[in-house]
């Protein structure tokens, strides 16, 4: 099997003789056939082949290809954002009336997703502490919970989850772990690897890679099988009237079904679909990701023992510090790795944080993380500034807290930068 650099670089696409080297961007909202026999084929599923963008697109497909081989899955797709990815991935296998459990060590907009929107679709949620014990995780079951959702290494709180025990709780109550794979990328960390089901991403971080793109990916790992839980998963595993009377599972079976579903069913009716062009700036990024990712781990543990060893900060969380509560789950899941995300707190609280963040030059102000540019952000003054003190510090976000995501610039100059801002 070949290594993840090289599936980095050359994954999904390989051309035929004289045919482009790059990955053909296929700007075309339509396909063009001979019959209509020939067309029907594709609406009822019983041949591959494109026949409109808002479903499926063969650029996107070439990288969603790429980004499948990269996890070790067996079936992909890419969606217009990481929230979509999301949104998606769970409803796929929930509908009205149905439960998830979901680590609280989520992003805030994955978060509201599922405390605010889903609820008022009629899909309930609850949430567990990502250091719940097994006998914590399984007490949150019901009997309508279908599936566990959680964050490789979260943003912004960067706490690391022990995956293979998330998997284990899941699988004891006949259920798939979903686990949104961000921040490690594979370079980093193969959910799968340790038990998850699913994986999703949002493209728009570190794989896109330079600020250019907004997207999201999810990818199946083939081996939850629905056909044992089959009255749990009625969508995977009965007849869909849309498409006279298939099913997914026996028609693509259990490597297959779930991937298939959410792009004939739910791309065709939600059309959350990724523009070609942005496919393919996608797979510029992913090109180097490999390489990029080893750089970004680098600058963030020299930022963060510059930050560690300086008496105006009060305290640096970065999971790829010896110093960091996670040195176990790191040692497990991120051997290679981590991500550039440091968060901590300036002595002298909120006002000291905002001056500091002022005073920098190189290290721009952004609500964003892991791009090529370093860049930082203050949450209680922004994101989460309609909550007071007492609530931030409720929901992990210090009012002495700043996130800052670590570029591909030399480390020497972002540590004097930091250090000219003190
Ligand atoms: C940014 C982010 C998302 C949302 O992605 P968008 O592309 O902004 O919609 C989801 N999960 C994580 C972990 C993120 O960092």
């Amino acid at each position: 099997m070949r290594k993840i650099g090289t599936k980095c670089v050359q994954g999904g696409y390989t051309p035929e003789n004289g045919e482009p080297r790059q990955i053909p961007i296929i700007q075309s909202t339509t396909f063009k056939y001979n019959t209509s026999e020939d067309m029907g084929k594709l609406f009822d599923l019983e041949e591959s082949g494109y026949f409109y963008t808002r479903l499926a697109n063969p650029t996107s497909d070439y990288v969603a290809k790429k980004i499948c081989e990269m996890e070790g899955g067996t079936a992909a797709m890419l969606t217009s954002s990481g929230m979509a990815a999301n949104f998606l991935a769970v409803f796929n296998i929930c509908s009205c009336g149905d439960h998830l459990v979901s680590s609280s060590a989520i992003y805030g907009g994955t978060f509201n997703l599922f405390a605010v929107t889903l609820k008022r679709m009629g899909i309930d949620v609850t949430f567990v502490s990502p250091r719940a014990t097994k006998e914590e995780l399984s007490a949150a079951f019901k009997p309508n919970t279908k599936l566990l959702f959680g964050e490789t290494i979260s943003n912004p709180s960067l706490d690391v989850l022990d995956i293979e025990k998330f998997s284990e709780v899941a699988h004891e109550h006949g259920i798939p772990l979903v686990i949104d794979n961000t921040f490690p990328t594979p370079v980093n960390c193969r959910p799968f690897e340790w038990g998850a089901d699913i994986v999703t991403h949002a493209t728009t971080k570190y794989m896109d890679g330079h600020g250019s793109a907004v997207g999201g990916a999810i990818v199946d790992s083939g081996k939850f099988d629905w056909t044992k839980y089959a009255d749990k998963y009625p969508g995977l595993c009965t007849p869909d009237e849309s498409y006279h009377g298939l099913t997914y599972t026996e028609s693509f079976g259990i490597e297959g079904a779930y991937i298939t579903k959410a792009v004939v069913q739910l791309m065709r009716d939600l059309g959350v679909t990724p523009a070609p062009m942005n496919a393919f700036l996608l797979n510029l990024g992913l090109e180097s990701l490999h390489v990029r990712m080893k750089r970004h781990c680098e600058n963030a543990l020299a930022v963060a023992k510059f930050l560690e060893s300086n008496k105006n900060v009060a305290w640096v969380n970065y999971p790829g510090l010896e110093s960091s509560k996670d040195k176990d789950l790191v040692n497990k899941y991120l051997k290679d790795g981590t991500c550039g995300v440091v968060s901590f707190g300036i002595v002298g609280g909120r006002e000291a944080a905002l001056k500091f963040m002022k005073s920098l030059k190189l290290i721009a102000i952004e609500t964003h993380v892991a791009d090529a540019r370093s860049c930082c952000l203050h949450p209680a003054t922004s994101t989460h500034r309609q909550l007071s003190d007492k609530e931030l510090i409720e929901c992990g976000v210090s009012p002495d807290l700043i996130r800052m995501s670590i570029g591909l610039e030399d480390a020497d100059d972002l540590i004097a930068d930091i250090e000219q801002a003190f």
